[in-house]
């Protein structure tokens, strides 16, 4: 990645959303410091930007909460030599984040023009790790599994069997469970052999996952 320099917006949301809610990961916090989320929002001002809130990316969608994505990233406690796969590429914001720290991130998304957006953007931000498809990622990306690493960034009806099979041994999923009408709770899988520890985390809001194993959702809807 290109040398951005930090910028105090970056350095305020750390502090103030991040740390101060119990993230420790350094390389957590460095990248959620060293990624310019303003570049991944488009039409607010800079400091809406880096504000403790999701906002609106167009189709619908949203890029997360900072604390969210941080939590997220954190919960997969990722290693330099990871290999992650990303449902739910979104602004591109989040896969930016895991780009920094690990060295190879697949993303897949199902509009087209978001997947479009955010690949223009790394390319501009000179990101060299990122691999992308459009399609239902809740089937996962098996022609690239297994991956060290499972982050899907939208809600889901249940931890997705498809996605817990796709991981490395002793490797993480981070999932969004529960009705996307109203909350979900972020769980925690990590694979052991043939094996699977479930553990839940904070409650959350996603929008849903659509797709085979995902929502049925009403066309238009999102
Ligand atoms: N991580 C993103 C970011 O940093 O901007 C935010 C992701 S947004 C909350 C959830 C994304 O999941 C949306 O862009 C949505 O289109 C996508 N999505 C929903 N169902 C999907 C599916 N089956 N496969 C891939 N992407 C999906």
């Amino acid at each position: 990645m290109k040398a951005v320099p930090e910028n105090s917006y970056s350095e305020k949301m750390v502090k103030m959303q991040i740390i101060a809610r119990g993230v420790t990961d350094p390389f957590v916090i460095q990248a959620m410091k060293t990624v310019p989320r303003h570049f991944f929002v488009e039409h607010v001002e800079i400091s809406q930007a880096y504000g403790d809130f999701p906002l609106p990316i167009g189709y619908g969608q949203t890029i997360s909460q900072p604390y969210m994505v941080a939590l997220m990233t954190e919960l997969l406690n990722l290693k330099k030599s990871d290999c992650v796969l990303e449902v739910g590429t979104g602004s591109g914001y989040q896969t930016s984040v895991l780009a920094n720290i690990v060295s190879m991130v697949y993303t897949v998304e199902r509009i087209a023009p978001l997947t479009q957006k955010a690949r223009r953007i790394h390319c501009d931000m000179g990101i060299t790790n990122i691999e992308y498809k459009t399609g239902d990622g809740s089937v996962g990306w098996a022609e690239k599994a297994p991956f060290n690493k499972i982050i899907v960034t939208a809600a889901a009806p249940n931890i997705i069997e498809d996605l817990k099979w796709q991981l490395a041994d002793r490797g993480i999923l981070v999932i969004p469970v529960g009705d996307y009408r109203s909350y979900q709770k972020l769980m925690v899988v990590i694979r052991r052999g043939a094996f699977f520890d479930v553990s839940e985390n904070i409650g959350c809001r996603f929008v849903p996952l659509i797709g085979h194993k995902g929502f049925w959702v009403k066309p238009n809807d999102y």
